[in-house]
């Protein structure tokens, strides 16, 4: 299987060969902002099937805390994924970027102790009052 996909100006695209993995939902207050909208959704991929194209060298990252690097288009301000130091070999695509449509799921909603009043959550999907990491990505 391959996705593809893209900023909103379309300056930005990737290819992602394999399986997309469920979709991890995210409240936390530098999500928030970072999307502005009241949650991120992210797909952690293996580097190794993520394949980047940015001739324009559009992208822009910004450090939003140590070791965590938030990468987005600096001409249409499309966020397209996250990377930490601490967890090597690893993008967390953000799922909304994805041209084809993904039957992986949610994976479990994350920080949802810091999530807007106003936004609710539905469903049987785990839920975590902070962060979550799987112990594989730990
Ligand atoms: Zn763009
Ligand atoms: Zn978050």
């Amino acid at each position: 299987m391959t996705y593809t996909g893209s900023c909103l100006c379309g300056g930005v695209t990737f290819r992602i060969d394999g399986a997309v993995p469920p979709i991890q939902v995210c409240y936390c207050s530098q999500c928030r902002k970072a999307q502005g909208g009241p949650l991120a959704t992210n797909v952690p991929v293996p580097e190794s099937a993520f394949t980047l194209q940015d001739e324009g060298r559009l992208l822009r990252s910004y450090e939003s805390t140590p070791g965590k690097h938030r990468v987005f288009c600096g001409r249409c301000g499309s966020p397209v994924l996250s990377r930490r130091d601490a967890v090597p070999g690893v993008v967390r695509i953000r799922a909304g970027l994805i041209n084809e449509p993904l039957n992986s799921g949610l994976a479990w909603h994350a920080f949802a102790g810091s999530k807007c009043n106003w936004w609710p959550i539905h469903g049987d999907v785990p839920r975590y009052t902070e962060g979550h990491v799987p112990p594989d990505v730990a």
